[in-house]
């Protein structure tokens, strides 16, 4: 009997040479070897005789290798396969085929399924898919055989460079899943299950990689029959079930509840320098609602570049200021950091509000009497770069935590700030309550640039409340984009000079990504070198990249954001959150090296304030068809939301964070892209769960999805702690 946890080596017919090859694949229990789904099927229930083959048609059939060879045209190779049946005969022919040459033995069989053509007056198959069935006539291979033929087979991606092969995989599922222990757990509640006509969870393995005959073949191929649908759900439900719990136990925490009363709305009023757009007042009314309950704000506002976060932010400060408490406000990097100080001095300081910078960069005499200014409760608005906050830093009352750019973060990340912070650590010292006597934990709200899909950020942040700016501040005038090649680039030099002669500024920005840090930041260079003294001698051309000294780049931008500097040439330091509104030309060297959000972001740089902008996409080389359609998509649009989608269509939700290891949980079988309907369901379920016990769910069967829940977050999330 096989448990599915037990590892995959004791699995008959694996061992721990394979077991290395599945490992590579995600799979290292007999839980994940039945959770390896096909991901596409073949209808071999019925089939053809060669002699009854139609030409145009799409066929399978079974046949006997006869003669096989590999001929050259002029053009390219072909490779020509004749199998019978008995006494027909047919011809396959592939195209580019040299790699089949040693492929195949006489008296092989062979599945093949492909399209009937007519060539030269004769049926042929042309390039069909195929599988060899084998010769060897024992009877363990007969009776493999009917694996094969004569239903709908499931077809596997193969591993270890096609040594598990699509046929390995068959035969080592089957064997697996008959000797699966017939207790499987059953998690999700009677009535969840009929609801929506899930099967159980045997039945389920069992026909999603052996469907049964007359299974709509469309159904399988997307991953839609009842059997894909309860197994998908079935792991989507436990995440957001987690999830959901997690938030509802920040609830019954002990937070602060603070006053909004006419006086702060005054201050807030007081100090605002814009009227609200319709979006931020909505935010900050989410936001101010939490504020006042008891329990800890735990809040993700979520809005595009330029819509305004930093403005709900201090408004969500002033709050917390005003009743007597500290703000944390934490960057990702030390140039926001400054930048965030800046603006906070701007509006906040002319109220009478006492900020403080606390950056790497100041001297240790500076850093020691910034934070003794903390620990005495001098200062009400920190702000600095997430690694010094998190360090042990003292403060006599904090009540607001602001954590800005979040996206940088994954959920793993996440997760282990919270678990921090859960053990009364905080981030750092940062949670620890002011007298030792209340154990208030401070708010939370968490900002981040990344459009992020909505059902994506349910996943993600299935923790977090969310509010969305879903509205640009008004008087800005759309960004125009364009892509030009860089054989044009005097054209585009000569229109940078343009909009600096009416008084504007310009980012040229040039890609530097890790891998080749050297060499591009050498090419960078050399580019800031050409702009500064042969193209632009006469205007201000400053350089800023992440290996540069903090105070540095700093001083680079001040001298920016002052207006003293025309034309900064940087690499993608400036990605984040800057905030110059007089800068309104973007020029993108090598835009085709970018990723299509980040592109995104680096554009949301440009078009803040009142003057018409402009990014120029400038490409040099070839451009591949996913490079196209980024570039193409950036041109289109300017709306954050819909680049989104298409970006995690095209790179996955993996890379769509930027690194792999963005700490996004990966699934066994769930496609956040294909199932997003299931997430949203499966997060419905959850949280009706959650709400039990009631006339459908009784308390064993709550207690029964919260036991299988922890099981599997254990596994998926290591140390993770729920409920
Ligand atoms: P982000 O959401 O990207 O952090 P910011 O908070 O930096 O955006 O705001 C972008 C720009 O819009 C800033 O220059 C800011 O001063 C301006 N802004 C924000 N809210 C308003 C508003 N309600 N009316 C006019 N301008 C605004
Ligand atoms: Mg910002």
């Amino acid at each position: 009997m096989l448990e599915p946890s037990t590892p995959v080596q004791f699995v008959k017919g694996i061992g721990p040479k394979l077991s290395e090859i599945l490992a590579a694949k995600g799979v290292s229990t007999v839980d994940d070897l039945i959770h390896y789904l096909p991901f596409r099927y073949e209808d071999r229930q019925n089939p053809r005789g060669i002699a009854e083959l139609q030409m145009g048609e799409m066929a399978t059939l079974i046949a006997e290798v006869r003669t096989s060879g590999l001929f050259r045209t002029r053009r390219m190779p072909i490779f020509q396969l004749t199998v019978g049946q008995g006494r027909s005969r047919l011809k396959c022919i592939w195209f580019n085929g040299g790699y089949l040459k040693d492929k195949f033995q006489p008296a092989q069989l062979v599945a093949l399924y492909g399209k009937v053509e007519l060539n030269r007056g004769e049926l042929q198959l042309v390039n069909p898919e195929f599988e060899i069935l084998g010769a060897e006539e024992t009877a363990e291979e007969k009776a493999a055989e009917s694996l094969e033929v004569g239903r709908i087979v499931p077809i596997y991606e193969s591993a270890g460079q096609g040594r598990l092969t699509s046929r390995w995989f068959r035969r080592i599922i089957h064997n697996a899943l008959k000797d699966l222990t017939p207790e499987l757990p059953e998690g999700i509640p009677a009535a969840v299950r009929r609801r929506l006509s899930l099967p159980s969870p045997r039945e389920a393995l069992w026909k999603v990689h052996w469907p049964t005959e007359g299974e709509s073949l469309h159904d399988l191929q997307s991953q839609r029959t009842p059997a894909h649908i309860r197994i998908i759900f079935e792991e989507l439900f436990f995440i957001e079930l987690g999830l959901e719990l997690k938030r509802r136990e920040q609830k019954t925490k002990t937070g602060i509840a603070f006053q909004l009363n006419d006086r702060v709305r005054e201050a807030i009023k007081r100090t605002l320098p814009f009227h609200p757009t319709g979006a931020q007042k909505r935010a900050l009314k989410e936001i101010a609602s939490d504020m006042e309950k008891p329990s800890p704000m735990r809040r993700l506002l979520q809005g595009d570049v330029g819509s305004g976060k930093t403005l709900v932010a201090f408004e969500a400060a002033i709050i917390a200021i005003e009743n007597g408490f500290q703000v944390a406000l934490m960057a990702p990097t030390e140039i926001l950091a400054q930048q965030h100080y800046f603006s906070a001095r701007r509006i906040l300081e002319p109220s009478g509000y006492r900020i403080v910078l606390l950056t790497g960069s100041l001297e240790d005499d500076r850093k020691r009497e910034t934070r003794r200014h903390i620990a005495q409760g001098n200062a009400q608005l920190v702000i600095g770069t997430h690694a010094l906050i998190e360090q042990r830093v003292d403060f006599a009352k904090l009540g607001l935590v602001i954590v800005d750019e979040q996206h940088r973060f994954g959920v793993m990340q996440r997760f282990k700030l919270m678990k921090k912070r859960d053990a009364g650590v905080g981030t750092g010292a940062l949670a620890r309550p002011a007298e030792q006597s209340s154990p208030a934990e401070p708010d939370v709200l968490v900002m981040t640039a990344t459009p992020i899909p909505r059902t994506l950020a349910l996943t993600l942040y299935g923790d977090l409340d969310i509010s969305v700016l879903d509205e640009m501040p008004p008087g800005r005038t759309p960004i125009v984009t364009r892509r030009v090649g860089d054989e044009r680039s005097d054209e585009v030099w000569q229109f940078v000079r343009k909009q600096a002669s009416a008084g504007h500024q310009a980012y040229v920005v040039y890609p530097v990504i890790e891998e080749n840090e050297e060499s591009e930041l050498k090419a960078a260079m050399k580019m800031y070198g050409q702009l500064s003294k042969k193209i632009f001698p006469d205007l201000n051309v400053a350089v800023l990249h992440g290996r540069m000294d903090a105070d540095l780049k700093e001083q680079v931008m001040r001298l920016f954001q002052q207006g003293k500097i025309h034309i900064l040439v940087s690499t993608t330091v400036i990605e984040v959150g800057v905030d110059v509104p007089n800068a309104t030309v973007m020029v993108v060297e090598h835009a085709e090296r970018f990723g299509l959000a980040q592109l995104h972001q680096l554009r949301g740089r440009i078009g803040r304030g009142a003057g018409k902008s402009y990014c120029i996409l400038m490409t040099g080389g070839k451009v591949s068809e996913d490079g196209d359609r980024r570039l193409d998509a950036l041109v289109r649009t300017n709306d954050g939301f819909k680049i989104a989608e298409l970006d995690l269509e095209l790179r996955g939700p993996g890379e769509f964070f930027g690194t792999r290891q963005a700490g996004l949980p990966s699934f066994q079988v769930a496609s956040l892209i294909r199932d997003r309907d299931l997430l949203e369901l499966a997060k419905k379920e959850a949280a009706a769960v959650l709400s039990g016990p009631n006339s459908e769910i009784s308390q064993s069967e709550v207690d029964r999805a919260l036991w299988q829940m922890r099981t599997r977050w254990q596994k998926t999330y290591g140390l993770v702690e729920v409920g």
